[in-house]
């Protein structure tokens, strides 16, 4: 395995802080996560979204003092050749993350401490079985306020809160947390944003709701609208609609598009895939491995194409 660290690529092993590394000691950096999606009968892995996540990285790294030297077409570049390197031929996931690199002990001044940037390439099949809809637990965590860490921004430090919130929902036998925001409402799962129809309405909590803006949300949305001419209410949810709604499934680079048949044992509708999660599910897979030309420009493949082969 191969990752890309310190301005080339190298072999994993050789990958290695410090433990002085203050991104490491107090947990602040910020990351993405891409998926590489393969395609069977084309032999290709298509790389999905990489500009929405690199544009998402660029954001992180501003909102939070980290100077990021490449472009989102460099960034992207790296991507595809680190796939090249790993030989992966089969579904990926891509976890390039930028931190405070320095060795630097007592000092909580972001601006004066040097940053870098990574990415590592790991195998990833499924996160979560999308064929089987989970049991989640509304968590006990409430989802980290945009006034204190934002979840906006994908910072690594703010994953302890997804983190005690799915640790706490699997410990109890639950698939996966939902987190409500301070004010009751509902945000998203510990890694994915949420969706539900409600009275026949696509329905996910807005923006202004804590969550972090997902490109596999936005992506769904896209595909609801053009696919079954269906529009996307962003509103906030309250948590008493969770048990009303006729379907809800999560959306997430790990987690694609996952049904949701049971929350707080309560099922949702019949416990089954419902008919609009079902039809996104295979738009949105169509779409992820390159098996839809329309949504072309949403993946970069990372091997010559047979054409130019
Ligand atoms: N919310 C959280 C907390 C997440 O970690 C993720 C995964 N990145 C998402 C939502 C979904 O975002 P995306 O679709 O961009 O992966």
């Amino acid at each position: 395995m191969y990752a890309f660290f310190q301005g080339k690529i190298v072999p994993l092993a050789d990958a290695k802080i410090s433990i002085m590394t203050h991104g490491f000691l107090y947990g602040y950096g910020a990351f993405e996560g891409v998926r590489g999606n393969w395609n069977e009968a084309e032999r290709q892995v298509y790389i999905f979204r990489a500009k929405e996540h690199f544009e998402r990285l660029h954001y992180s790294a501003k909102a939070m003092h980290i100077k990021l030297k490449y472009s989102v077409a460099e960034l992207t570049d790296i991507a595809t050749k680190l796939v090249e390197k790993c030989d992966f031929h089969e579904d990926l996931y891509l976890r390039p993350t930028i931190y405070k690199s320095d060795e630097a002990v007592a000092n909580l001044n972001a601006r004066s401490i040097g940053d870098d940037f990574l990415m590592l390439a790991v195998k990833l099949a499924n996160y979560m079985d999308p064929n089987r809809p989970i049991h989640c637990q509304i968590s006990n965590w409430r989802r980290t306020a945009d006034s204190s860490i934002s979840p906006r921004v994908k910072s690594t430090g703010v994953y302890i809160n997804s983190i005690l919130a799915r640790t706490e929902a699997v410990q109890s036998g639950f698939d996966e947390a939902i987190m409500l925001n301070q004010a009751g409402h509902v945000s998203e799962g510990s890694g994915e944003n949420l969706f539900i129809i409600s009275k026949g309405k696509l329905v996910t909590p807005s923006e202004g709701d804590d969550i972090l803006s997902g490109i596999t949300r936005a992506s769904i949305m896209e595909l609801a609208r053009n696919e079954l001419h269906m529009e996307t209410v962003e509103r906030s949810i309250p948590r008493g609609e969770l048990y009303s709604a006729e379907e809800v499934f999560l959306t997430g680079t790990a987690a694609h598009l996952t049904p949701v048949g049971m929350i707080d044992h309560r099922p949702v509708g019949d416990g089954k895939i419902g008919p609009i999660t079902n039809k996104l599910q295979q738009a949105y897979f169509d779409a992820i491995r390159g098996r839809n030309k329309k949504y072309s420009a949403w993946t970069t493949p990372v091997y010559a194409t047979a054409a130019a082969r």
